[in-house]
């Protein structure tokens, strides 16, 4: 296949509502012909399928994309970053499409699923600009006749396995600095939100990258899931998703000793002094927890407030949630927040809530499905917010991903700090103060991958992005994401 002209380049205005896999640069059904539907959580109804790929399937895109690796990881820097600057073109010319998609079948507000879809130009972007920049090190050896260099090469095929709540964001963490590192990408998106990363994926293939540098294949990650992680000819894995799963991965992994990088669960807390900016810090809070149904890794989980603003915090929290997280449909121009994706999911949200509620916690916002017609279909759940919450309830010791908060009231910064770090989790934190010992403590103590001052709990691209302890490993965002995808490998070299 020559370089940017691929046979069978898929059609970027193709609409994929009935969608492929990409494997080899074809647009392809699951040989078995079977699909999987998938549906709108905001009233059930079909809106599209997707092939249900097996291990053949899996096998396949993976033979795809090691068969395309050598040429494509000689590819020089700039040719890579020039691809993807296209690539990051096409996809702008998408958004409307993909998000379009991506509100039907994970039901978030439209207008969240166009930043999402345009995140993908963005972060497209943002990797094109570091892939020709990718260099070694010079290291002068004891022996004046001999040196040192280190080269980096791309570590090989990436199985790339993303979860449903930012289908779109959470794909391009892995695909642009894979591509840019000069990987070759075999792509397993959530079953139940298949359709706008597939439909991204063919607007950013039509670039013209060469056929089988991106591959996607769908399926439940329970029956292709082992056969994808487990394959020889992966060399890394980069998955988010929950922890148990991101658990059996690494598991799988040793098998063939195959990197991984992890991004899974959290449960951040918030700490807000008595000196902080208490509107601001609400703001946060609110937008923290409620933004995309509270179905987020990095959201606040957890909040901790000094007494002396805990009652001004506790009325303003609980006014925004009632009166600004308008729950509707994902296409209606005032709601701001969506069902949750699943029923499943609902359900697990209102037994933490329920847990909490029996064991004497007060509900100082929601706390009850929503009542009315348009949400009889769905799965509505309003914004929550629950005081005097036990501390060994579920709702304070477990991941909550769904818009319901707890809020703890404690003595000092000690207190806050030991109780924001009990926990297995350590993704984001953040906390509100104007006393900048306060700020610097918590940024130096509390055990999580990211911590906010006086801020919105807002990824960069700029910042790595990574958890510790059971949230993960490895780095999403940033240059530091690149050194997944790369191996720097030592060179002597001695005159002839
Ligand atoms: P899951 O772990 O259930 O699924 C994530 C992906 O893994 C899906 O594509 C799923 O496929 C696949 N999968 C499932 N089982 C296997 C398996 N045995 N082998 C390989 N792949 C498998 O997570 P959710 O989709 O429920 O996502 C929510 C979780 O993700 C939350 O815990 C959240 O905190 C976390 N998350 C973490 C982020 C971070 O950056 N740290 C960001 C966003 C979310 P299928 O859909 O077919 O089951």
């Amino acid at each position: 296949m020559t370089f940017g002209a691929p046979a069978q380049a898929p059609d970027p205005l193709e609409v994929t509502a009935v969608a492929k896999m990409l494997i080899g640069g074809e647009l392809v059904d699951a040989k078995s012909g079977k699909t999987m539907d998938v549906r709108n959580p905001a009233n059930g109804e079909v809106v599209g399928d997707v092939p249900r790929g097996a291990a053949a399937d899996v096998d396949a895109a993976v033979s795809a994309a090691a068969a395309a690796f050598p040429a494509w990881a000689a590819l020089s820097g700039t040719k890579r970053a020039k691809l993807m600057h296209e690539a990051a073109r096409k996809m702008h010319e998408v958004v409307d499409e993909v998000a379009k998609l991506l509100a039907q079948e994970q039901g978030k507000p439209l207008a969240h699923a166009k930043i999402e879809a345009a995140r993908v130009a963005e972060n497209l972007e943002y990797f094109a600009g570091l892939a020709d920049k990718l260099r070694g090190d010079y290291i002068p050896l004891d022996d004046p006749a001999k040196f040192g260099i280190t080269i980096r090469r791309p570590v090989g095929v990436v199985a790339a396995i993303t979860p449903w709540n930012f289908p779109l964001t959470l794909m391009a963490n892995k695909l642009c600095p894979a591509l840019a590192a000069g990987c070759t990408v075999v792509l397993k998106p959530a079953s139940t939100t298949p359709l706008a990363t597939q439909r991204a994926i063919e607007a950013i293939a039509s670039a013209g990258f060469p056929a089988g540098v991106i591959n996607t294949v769908h399926g439940p990650g329970g029956e292709i899931g082992d056969t994808l992680v487990g394959h020889p000819k992966v060399a890394k894995i980069a998955f988010t998703g929950q922890t148990e799963t991101g658990k059996r991965i690494m598991q799988l992994a040793a098998k063939n000793v195959t990197r991984v990088t992890l991004e899974l669960g959290g449960s951040d807390p918030m700490i807000v002094a008595d000196d902080a900016d208490v509107r601001r810090a609400t703001a946060a809070a609110a937008i923290g927890r409620f933004f995309n149904a509270g179905q987020a890794c990095l959201a606040v989980k957890r909040i901790y407030l000094f007494e002396g603003i805990a009652q001004e915090f506790m009325t303003k929290l609980a006014e925004r949630a009632q009166k600004e997280w308008k729950l509707g449909d994902q296409f209606a121009t005032d709601t701001k927040m969506g069902p949750l994706h699943s029923e499943q999911q609902r359900s697990e949200v209102e037994a933490q809530v329920g847990d909490a509620v029996k064991r004497g916690a007060r509900v100082l916002a929601g706390g009850k499905r929503p009542e009315g017609a348009e949400f009889a279909k769905g799965w509505f759940y309003p914004a929550t917010v629950l005081a005097d919450v036990p501390e060994d309830s579920r709702m304070a010791t477990e991941e909550v991903f769904g818009p319901a908060v707890p809020v703890f009231i404690v003595k000092d910064l000690d207190e806050a700090i030991t109780k924001a770090n009990a926990t297995v989790y350590g993704l984001g934190s953040s906390i509100f103060t104007r006393d900048m010992a306060k700020a610097r403590r918590a940024a130096e103590q509390l055990d999580a991958g990211y911590t906010w001052v006086n801020d919105i709990q807002v990824a960069y691209d700029q910042l790595p992005f990574g958890g510790v302890k059971q949230s993960g490993y490895g780095k999403e965002h940033g240059i530091e994401a690149l050194e997944g995808y790369l191996e720097k490998k030592s060179v002597v070299l001695a005159s002839g």
